[in-house]
């Protein structure tokens, strides 16, 4: 709830003229308390899991011969009820765990000083900890991940997420209701390091299950080239395909740690296996 009685109120407060963007943001959270502002994490991680995965299920399902070359396992088809079986289980995964969860999140937030109000942040602000609470959740979600394969987290936790031995992006969040609470740690560490405005909070949750959703589509389009470092679906992809056995591809983001590691060996030996049968069949 912002502390300013009308928009000349808070532009006295700030000495200053408010930006278009700081208009709305009044107009829109002005009369809203913190608690609801922050409740609205629930409804965009249903509506972006929800939306986001759509183009790909088409695309499965189109079965399209131009598109069907960029499928990392093509092999593995998948039907309408498939998909729609694994979006409902993860909605009530959200429903009976990551709601409640969220709202009881709420005095962590107030604690740890998430703002609401107003300045918004700069452009180059709101980037810079985007960018930090990629790298922290990426560093610590490595060592989470490599915990989950012990024999223990595996048969107890992390098996769940492991039933889609070729991910689909409505599996990005498919797992145990523990393995939830386990990885929002890191997700949450970063803003809890630099806390800044709700709106990046809400940004950095919304691209992060974006980017999971992708690593989890089973495509590998050529757009992901373009970002340095960046896992993409290949990458993610052979991680579930070796399945429990897996000791390589844990992170989740970028591929630096498995780098640093040695934990990305056994996929660049199959990468060099996997271009020399197909340079081997076209030369055929
Ligand atoms: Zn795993
Ligand atoms: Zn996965």
């Amino acid at each position: 709830m912002l502390p300013y009685l009308n928009l000349q109120d808070a532009e006295a407060g700030l000495g200053r003229e408010l930006s278009f963007a700081e208009k709305i943001w009044f107009n829109y959270s002005a009369n809203k308390h913190d608690f609801v502002l922050h409740s609205h994490n629930i409804i965009f991680l249903c509506f972006f899991y929800s939306l986001v995965p759509l183009p790909y299920m088409l695309v499965e399902l189109s079965r399209s011969k131009k598109i069907m070359k960029y499928k990392v396992q093509p092999k593995v088809q998948r039907s309408f009820w498939d998909m729609f079986k694994c979006y409902k289980d993860v909605m009530k995964s959200f429903l009976i765990v990551v709601g409640p969860l969220q709202l009881l999140s709420y005095p962590t937030i107030n604690l740890i000083g998430i703002r609401t109000g107003l300045p918004l942040p700069s452009l180059w602000e709101l980037l810079l900890q985007l960018g930090v609470y990629f790298l922290v959740e990426d560093y610590v979600g490595y060592w989470v991940h490599r915990w989950l394969h012990t024999k223990w987290g595996y048969e107890n936790i992390h098996h769940v997420h492991h039933e889609y031995r070729a991910p689909i992006g409505f599996s990005a969040p498919y797992a145990h209701w523990s393995e939830i609470l386990i990885l929002g740690f890191p997700a949450f560490l970063g803003p809890a390091l630099i806390p800044g405005h709700i709106i990046t909070y809400w940004l950095w949750f919304i691209l992060r299950q974006m980017e999971a959703i992708d690593t989890h589509s089973g495509y590998e389009f050529p757009w992901t080239k373009y970002f340095p470092f960046y896992a993409g679906a290949k990458f993610h992809d052979y991680h579930h395909y070796v399945g429990r056995r897996s000791q390589s591809n844990f992170s989740s983001v970028f591929t630096y740690c498995d780098y640093l590691y040695g934990t990305d060996k056994g996929y660049r030996c199959y990468m060099v296996l996997a271009n020399k049968v197909l340079l081997n069949s076209v030369g055929d």
